[in-house]
């Protein structure tokens, strides 16, 4: 951080493009999954994450409206506007957006790079500071040939004078408005990066170290590769187990998996006894290491009588959330003579996955009697058995 007075930093993150490329989905690349996660959400994930950035403001197109709100709920962004035809006319738009707001310094980002870090954000930010107009650049390890329309090689070019550049690109904000004026009022709208404007407007453009890792999402392949980065990003593989049991007393019904089955008997307990979502609780916290249901919510604490434990499970889920993991599966085992579990197991499936915020697909329910032995045998309770898988970044302890 330079000493003085604090300027003012902004960013521009694109996400107009209609993105044909990326395949046959008539969802834009920059609105489809990557790692289970909405492409832009993941970008401004970043971006609206960063301390140094005051103001974030993303450019879409006018198609995107509804896409945009669900990938953009829960962060602090400034109200979209809608992108041009060209992505130079979309940066200008946003660029026209923030000029109420008088940054210093602007950042151009790609939505369709979902990859950048905050290292390379905070990079981006000192280079603009320092020289007015500075974009991501690597080395280009490929030889580079130039060739004619036959594909006849005229030129190899010189690889050590050669840089692949990346967004995001960084500006001195008023230099970089200006001369995107200047642009629209010369009709020059061929330009395909923001560096490419500045170097015509006359602006010495500096690099800084990218990131190989910063990768743009265009065809199917990159896709292909970005879903395997996010694979290895959470591959710290946690597994935690959990054990509950609850026993019969005078009722009508028991609550289990959130959902209420009639039953000749309830079951007892402090909260509403819910044995399988205690036990998947405690599964969550046991691939956490971050203690136990009754550590978080004590038996002693008169708030937690009669609660309903969909908000247990649903604090463990937030934990993951906050470790920045992903719950790959939960597995539930119900152990009990009656009530029958096998006609509810999919209303159980469904009432555990919502709460998890995870595809039914990851959530397993099954159900067995010990054989009319133990307690469940006798009748005197329900027993629940779960397991948890969850997938934590690396570096996490
Ligand atoms: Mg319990």
């Amino acid at each position: 951080m330079a000493s003085g007075p604090r300027e003012k930093v902004a960013a521009i993150i694109v996400a107009a493009g209609r993105g044909t490329r990326a395949g046959a989905s008539d969802v834009p690349k920059q609105f489809r999954a990557v790692g289970g996660e909405v492409m832009l959400r993941r970008t401004l994930a970043l971006f609206a994450g960063a301390r140094e950035l005051e103001l974030v403001q993303t450019v879409i197109h006018a198609d995107d409206d509804a896409r945009y709100h669900a990938a953009a709920k829960g962060f602090d962004l400034l109200p979209p506007v809608h992108g041009g035809a060209t992505r130079q006319a979309s940066v200008r738009a946003g660029l026209e957006a923030l000029a109420a707001h008088a940054p210093d310094i602007v950042l151009i980002h790609d939505a369709a790079r979902p990859f950048a870090t905050a290292a390379l954000v905070a990079r981006a930010i000192d280079a603009a500071r320092q020289t007015g107009a500075a974009i991501p650049a690597l080395a280009v390890t490929d030889t580079i040939k130039r060739v004619d329309e036959g594909g006849h090689v005229g030129e190899t070019l010189e690889r050590a004078m050669l840089r692949a550049v990346q967004t995001p690109q960084a500006f001195a904000f008023q230099p970089l408005l200006a001369a995107h004026r200047n642009a629209l009022r010369e009709r020059r709208d061929d330009f395909t990066d923001d560096a490419a404007l500045a170097e015509w407007a006359g602006m010495t453009v500096t690099t800084f170290a990218g990131e190989p890792g910063n990768i743009k999402i265009t065809n199917p392949e990159d896709f292909m590769r970005a879903e395997a980065m996010t694979m290895d990003q959470l591959g710290d593989i946690r597994t935690g187990t959990g054990i509950d049991v609850h026993a019969f007393s005078l009722g009508d019904h028991v609550i289990l998996g959130g959902i209420s089955i009639p039953h000749s008997e309830s079951l007892r307990g402090h909260s509403d006894a819910d044995v399988a979502l205690h036990a998947l609780t405690d599964a969550l916290l046991g691939a956490l290491a971050n203690g136990d249901i009754g550590s978080h919510f004590p038996p002693s604490d008169e708030q937690w009588r009669n609660a309903s434990s969909d908000r247990f499970l649903k604090f463990a889920v937030d934990q993951v959330a906050v470790r920045g993991g992903r719950i790959a599966h939960l597995d539930l085992t119900i152990v009990c003579e009656a009530p029958k579990i096998g006609p509810h197991r999919d209303a159980m499936r469904e009432s555990i996955a919502r709460i998890a915020g995870i595809d039914i697909g990851r959530v397993a329910v099954k159900a067995t009697t010990s054989e009319r032995l133990g307690f469940t045998g006798r009748g005197e309770g329900i027993a629940a058995y779960a397991t948890a898988t969850v997938r934590l970044p690396w570096g996490e302890t």
